[in-house]
C-alpha cells in the first residue's frame, strides 16, 4: 500500500491533533486526510466548550489553526455523520476512520426533581453562552438563587459565568444575545455543591483562584467544612495542588463574608462542601424551588459517608456539572455504560463485551477514554491511536472509490452545503471584523445557516 486515505470525524482538538501526529509520523507511505465536522466551524470544544472569559485556553485555537493552515488536511464542515455521510460511505472511500467526536451530553443525575423546569445540564448552558448553533438562543436567567452541582472545572465555569456581571464579559467573544441575557440576569447568589471535602475537589488552582478575582462578587465559604481530619491534612501536605487550593480557600475564610454575613458585593458565590445531592424540590407548578442535600462526613480514608442529615437551600434553578458523556454514532459500537466507543488503545472493538477488533475503525479523545483530562492530554491519546493505526496496515479497508474528488461529488449529489478551510477563514475574518468594530475580541455568528452562508460566500444582501 503506497497511500493511506484517512477520514477523521470531529474537527476538535482530538481530531486535529490526531491528523497532525499522523502527518508528522515516521512512515513509509503517503497520507491524505479528510476531516469531517458536523458544525460549520472547526475547533469543537475549544470554540464551544471553553468559557469565553478564558482567552488563554481559547488560545489553543492558534496552534490548531497552524495545523489546518498548512493545507495538507481537507475539511468538510457542516457534514453530519450518520445522516450526510455513513460508515458504509467511509468504507467505500477510505482505508480507515478515526472518530474524535468528544462527549457533549451531560451525565445523568438520578435524583427526584431532576427533570423539573429550571433544572439544567451544564453542557447545555455552556453551549448557550458559547454561541453553539444547535441550542435555543434564549436562556431564562430569572432566578435569584441557583445551585451548581459538582466540584470540577465545568462547575466553576458555570458558577463564574452565572455570577459575573455582564459588563465584565463584554470584552469577550460572547454573542450579543448572551451578553444581553447576562446583563438582565436576576441572580444574586450562586451556590456550588461538592459531595466531598475541600481537599478532594476535581477543579484546579488557577480556576479556583480566578473566582476570587471576579469583580463585585463575594466568595462565601463555611467554617464547618474546614475541620480537617488526618486524611485531609495529609492530602494538603502531600499534594501541591491541594495545598495551593487550601490556601486560597482559607484566605476566603478570613473575609467578612464568611458564613454568609453580609458582604459589600451585590452578588455572592458560595462554596458548600460535604453536600451530596438528594432531591430537587419543586413548587406546585413543577418548577425548581429548592436544592436538598445530605451532609456527608469524611470516612477517615479520603472518602465520605452520608450522615443522614438533610438540608435544603431555596433556589430557583439547578445546573448539574457532574461530567460529560459521549453520544452514540450510527453504525459504530458504543459502550452505553461509559459513553465511549469500546476500544483497546484506540482500536475500536466490536462491542463493549468483546476484545475482537473492528477493522478500520479507531477512536481518540473523549469518545475513546471518557470525558476526563485537559485538552493537552488529548495529544498523547492521539499518539497511541496513530501508532496502532500505522501498525494495523494489513487490516485497513480497501476502498473502491478512492479518488480525491469522489467525496465532494458525493456530498454535492446529496445536497449537503459543506464548508471548507477557505470558508472557515472567511467566517473567522467576518467574526473578528464584527468584534473589532465594537472593541471586542470577536463576535460569534450563531445561527447555523448564517455561518454556512458566510463560509460559502453565499450571503444574500
Ligand atoms: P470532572 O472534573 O470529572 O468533575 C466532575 C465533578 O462532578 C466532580 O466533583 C464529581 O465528584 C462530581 N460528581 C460526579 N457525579 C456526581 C454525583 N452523582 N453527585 C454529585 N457530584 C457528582 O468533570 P468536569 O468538570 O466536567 O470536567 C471535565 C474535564 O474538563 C476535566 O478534566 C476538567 O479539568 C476539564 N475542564 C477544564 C477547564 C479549565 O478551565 N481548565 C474548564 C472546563 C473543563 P467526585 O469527585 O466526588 O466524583
Amino acid at each position: 500500500m503506497s497511500k493511506l486515505r484517512l477520514a477523521i470525524v470531529g474537527a476538535g482538538p482530538a481530531g486535529i491533533y490526531a491528523a497532525d501526529i499522523l502527518l508528522k509520523a515516521e512512515r513509509d507511505f503517503d497520507v491524505s486526510i479528510d476531516l469531517f465536522e458536523s458544525l460549520p466551524a472547526p475547533y469543537g470544544l475549544v470554540r464551544y466548550g471553553v468559557a469565553p472569559d478564558h482567552p488563554r485556553i481559547k488560545g489553543i485555537i492558534n496552534a490548531l489553526r497552524d495545523v489546518l493552515d498548512r493545507g495538507d488536511i481537507r475539511i468538510f464542515g457542516n457534514v453530519n455523520f450518520g445522516v450526510d455521510i455513513t460508515l458504509d460511505d467511509l468504507k467505500e472511500h477510505y482505508n480507515a476512520v478515526i472518530f474524535a467526536t468528544g462527549g457533549q451530553r451531560d451525565a445523568h443525575l438520578n435524583i427526584p426533581g431532576i427533570d423539573a423546569e429550571g433544572s439544567y445540564g451544564a453542557a447545555d448552558f455552556v453551549s448557550w453562552y458559547d454561541g453553539h448553533p444547535d441550542v435555543p438562543r434564549s436562556w431564562p436567567l430569572d432566578a435569584s438563587s441557583v445551585a451548581v452541582v459538582g466540584n470540577g472545572n465545568v462547575a466553576l465555569d458555570v458558577a463564574r459565568v452565572l455570577a459575573k456581571h455582564a459588563v465584565d464579559m463584554h470584552v469577550t467573544e460572547i454573542p450579543d444575545n448572551v451578553h444581553d441575557a447576562l446583563r438582565d440576569s436576576s441572580v444574586t447568589d450562586v451556590h456550588v455543591f461538592g459531595r466531598r471535602g475541600p481537599t478532594a475537589v476535581k477543579f484546579t488552582p488557577l480556576e479556583l483562584r480566578e473566582l476570587g478575582e471576579v469583580p463585585n462578587v463575594d466568595m462565601v465559604v463555611y467554617d464547618e467544612d474546614f475541620d480537617y481530619d488526618e486524611a485531609a491534612q495529609a492530602a494538603v501536605k502531600g499534594n501541591k495542588q491541594v495545598m495551593v487550593m487550601d490556601r486560597i480557600l482559607q484566605s476566603w475564610r478570613q473575609r467578612p463574608t464568611v458564613n454568609n454575613a453580609p458582604g459589600e458585593a451585590p452578588r455572592r458565590l458560595h462554596l458548600h462542601f460535604f453536600a451530596n445531592p438528594v432531591e430537587i424540590r419543586t413548587d406546585d407548578q413543577g418548577r425548581v424551588a429548592g436544592f436538598v442535600y445530605e451532609r456527608t462526613a469524611s470516612d477517615g480514608a479520603g472518602g465520605v459517608v452520608g450522615t443522614g442529615e438533610r438540608r435544603e437551600i431555596p433556589v430557583q434553578q439547578v445546573y448539574r456539572a457532574i461530567g460529560y458523556f459521549g453520544s452514540p454514532l450510527e453504525g459504530v459500537p458504543f459502550d452505553e455504560r461509559r459513553g465511549v466507543i469500546p476500544n483497546a488503545g484506540g482500536r475500536a472493538l466490536v462491542s463493549a463485551e468483546s476484545d475482537e477488533q473492528l477493522a478500520g475503525v479507531y477512536a481518540t479523545g473523549w469518545i475513546k477514554r471518557g470525558p476526563v483530562g485537559l485538552i493537552g492530554h488529548t495529544k498523547s491519546d492521539a499518539m497511541e491511536t496513530i501508532t496502532n493505526l500505522i501498525a494495523d496496515r494489513d487490516s485497513w479497508w480497501e476502498p473502491t472509490a478512492s479518488a480525491e474528488e469522489s467525496i465532494p461529488a458525493l456530498l454535492a449529489e446529496r445536497g449537503v452545503r459543506w464548508t471548507d478551510l477557505d470558508g472557515w477563514h472567511r467566517l473567522d475574518a467576518h467574526e473578528l471584523e464584527l468584534g473589532e468594530a465594537e472593541g471586542r475580541v470577536r463576535v460569534k455568528v450563531v445561527p447555523r445557516e448564517d455561518m454556512v452562508d458566510i463560509s460559502r460566500d453565499e450571503r444574500t444582501a
